[in-house]
């Protein structure tokens, strides 16, 4: 199949070391038909929790971006997207910068209102009390509730992601749970358009997988046909990591084909 991988992150990203022209370079090289540089706006910085003024410097990303574009021009499509964490608590911010001509806008739930990213959460040690985490997890769905309900986003990114860093120390725990909240998000996301991630860094992590796939089926089950394969890379080898994977989990679900987003617009690929 041709693989568009839509959720990669480059230098811009605090997180991610390699410029943006190099990552497009390492995605042609790898073969792919596409990349969708999706580097983060957390609209609350995710060691304080706190508002970042600095999240977002529009023109400067799309230079950067510009740059990138015409490097692999002939080689691999790159397109340009954004993920913005925080949405939800900053409904305006997250309008204005979604609305800076992107091809793919993610939402994602990196932290709850008033708390730092869970990656920073975990690195603390202040998930290891399995009550608590459960009473996060519930937070983190009826967060996904609100985002929907808010929308102005094309993708919610990597649903689940708590539990990669609650899995060490309180291993075995799900969204299952709290099914029903996912299941009011999930049938508001058909009506909306909004598609849903599978966030492929769970197969090279050897983590739980985001989703889970019975959030998936449930998707599915309620309509849903628009789903993205993203690897989530930091790294130029990773790009596209765990896609044969992805493409398995969502063909046993029953999907045939994959979403990608350009200027915005939903287009469907065969799987
Ligand atoms: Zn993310
Ligand atoms: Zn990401």
């Amino acid at each position: 199949m041709k693989y568009y991988d839509q959720h990669i992150h480059s230098a811009i990203s605090d997180d991610c070391e390699t410029p943006m022209a190099e990552m497009a370079l390492a995605a042609a090289d790898l073969g792919l038909s596409g990349v969708t540089f999706t580097d983060h706006c957390d609209i609350e910085h995710y060691e304080t929790g706190k508002i970042d003024p600095d999240c977002y410097d529009g023109p400067a990303r799309r230079t950067v971006y510009e740059d990138a574009r015409e490097i692999a021009e002939g080689r691999t499509e790159v397109l340009f997207g954004i993920e913005i964490g925080s949405a939800n608590h900053h409904p305006d911010v997250a309008a204005r910068i979604a609305a800076d001509g992107f091809d793919l806008v993610i939402a994602s739930v990196h932290n709850l209102a008033g708390l730092p990213d869970f990656y920073s959460l975990g690195r603390d040690g202040r998930l290891e009390d399995e009550a608590e985490d459960v009473r996060l997890l519930e937070r983190y769905a009826i967060e996904h509730l609100e985002l929907v309900a808010q929308g102005g986003f094309d993708v919610i990114g990597h649903i689940g992601y708590p539990l990669r860093y609650m899995e060490n120390s309180c291993p075995g725990l799900s969204l299952e749970p709290f099914r029903d909240i996912f299941a009011e998000a999930l049938r508001l996301m058909t009506e909306k358009g909004i598609a849903l991630e599978f966030n492929t860094s769970c197969f090279r992590q050897g983590m739980v997988c985001t989703p889970e796939p019975w959030l998936l089926r449930l998707y599915k089950d309620l309509g849903g046909e628009l789903v993205t394969l993203g690897s989530d890379s930091h790294e130029p080898t990773l790009i596209g990591a765990g896609f044969d994977e992805g493409a398995d989990m969502l063909r046993s679900v029953g999907f045939s084909r994959i979403t990608r987003f350009i200027n915005r617009k939903p287009e469907f690929v065969g799987l």
